[in-house]
């Protein structure tokens, strides 16, 4: 009898790691599919300069419009993509549609920057900055346009060759962003030698500050170490109106929350930014 139980244990465990495994198999196919089929959407959400009271930036932010599962947050698939590769179809994806929207605006005479999130992985290989190159040329885009938010971890990992890709990239004319900047374990020195034009208080920071002196200790810090080290801050996850004062009276940059506005595609995005008098450098407004 024990010896049945043993054998029922393990068929139970393996029949598990199989279940999951078909899992993963699923989802690897079915993100593959994904990338064929041009299943993902791109939402972007303004941020807010603080010194010109102006939206001078979107991020983009992808979201997967999944056959049957439906509307499927990032958060649920890009971890994913990282680990089985996928993860280069869709920034690939995800950079191509924001070349192509940003240069629409720019044409349009709006002056919007795009930031992009890169992934650790993305830095990794060699081929990036080229890829980036030839996109920029199919799109007639300018890499001024273009911040890319990468993350500490992704520094950590392969701190040599993280530099040598931010490094690339930064020659070509593209400002680079850390994000989610103090979840993250890079040290101060490697922070140092990347080029960087901006850090992104993480949204666990901002959103108690208001109520958690701890939280409010830290994104003060934060703002103080950017302008010390010559970068721009931006704060993400703000909510409250309180907050945005907070933020404001500490000489934050801009500033990125539901409180401002949510994620959108850009077809809601566009009457968003001209309710928000975004400048048109090519039309005047009549009043
Ligand atoms: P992130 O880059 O830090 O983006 C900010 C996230 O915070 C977004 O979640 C945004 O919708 C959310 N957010 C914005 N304002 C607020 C707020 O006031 N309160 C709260 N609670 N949340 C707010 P989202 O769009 O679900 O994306 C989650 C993460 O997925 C992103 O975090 C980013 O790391 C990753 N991600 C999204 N798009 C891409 C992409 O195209 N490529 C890569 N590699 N990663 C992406
Ligand atoms: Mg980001
Ligand atoms: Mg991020
Ligand atoms: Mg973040």
């Amino acid at each position: 009898a024990k010896r049945k139980r043993m054998g029922c244990a393990v068929y139970d465990v393996g029949f598990d790691a199989e279940a999951i495994n078909q899992g993963r198999l699923s989802l690897t196919g079915e993100l593959r599919q994904a990338v064929e089929e041009n299943q993902f959407v791109l939402y972007y959400q303004p941020r807010l300069d603080l010194a010109g009271e102006a939206i001078t930036g979107v991020e983009a932010l992808v979201r997967w419009q999944h056959p049957v599962r439906g509307f499927v947050p990032p958060d649920q698939f890009i971890p994913f993509a990282e680990q089985t590769g996928s993860i280069r179809e869709i920034t690939q994806w995800v950079t191509d549609r924001a070349f192509e929207q940003c240069a629409r605006w720019r044409s349009a005479g709006l002056a919007i920057d795009v930031s992009i999130n890169l992934s650790a992985r993305d830095l990794l290989g060699r081929e990036l900055p080229q890829r980036f190159g030839e996109l920029l040329a199919r799109h007639g885009a300018a890499p001024q346009w273009f911040l890319l938010e990468i993350t500490e971890s992704a520094i950590v990992d392969d701190p040599v060759r993280a530099l040598e890709t931010v490094t690339r990239l930064h020659e070509m004319g593209f400002r680079m962003s850390i994000d989610d900047f103090g979840t993250g374990y890079s040290s101060l020195s490697q922070l140092k030698r990347l080029p960087v034009a901006e850090l992104k208080i993480d949204k666990s920071f901002v959103m108690d500050m208001a109520s958690d002196p701890d939280d409010m200790t830290i994104v003060r810090s934060v703002i103080d170490l950017a302008h010390n080290m010559g970068l721009s801050v931006v704060a993400e996850g703000v909510e409250t109106e309180e907050v945005r004062g907070l933020l404001y009276k500490m000489g934050c940059d801009y500033l990125q929350g539901y409180h401002i506005c949510k994620p959108l595609p850009a077809e809601s995005l566009e009457p968003w930014l001209a309710g928000a008098g975004v400048q048109r450098s090519m039309t005047t407004k009549e009043t």
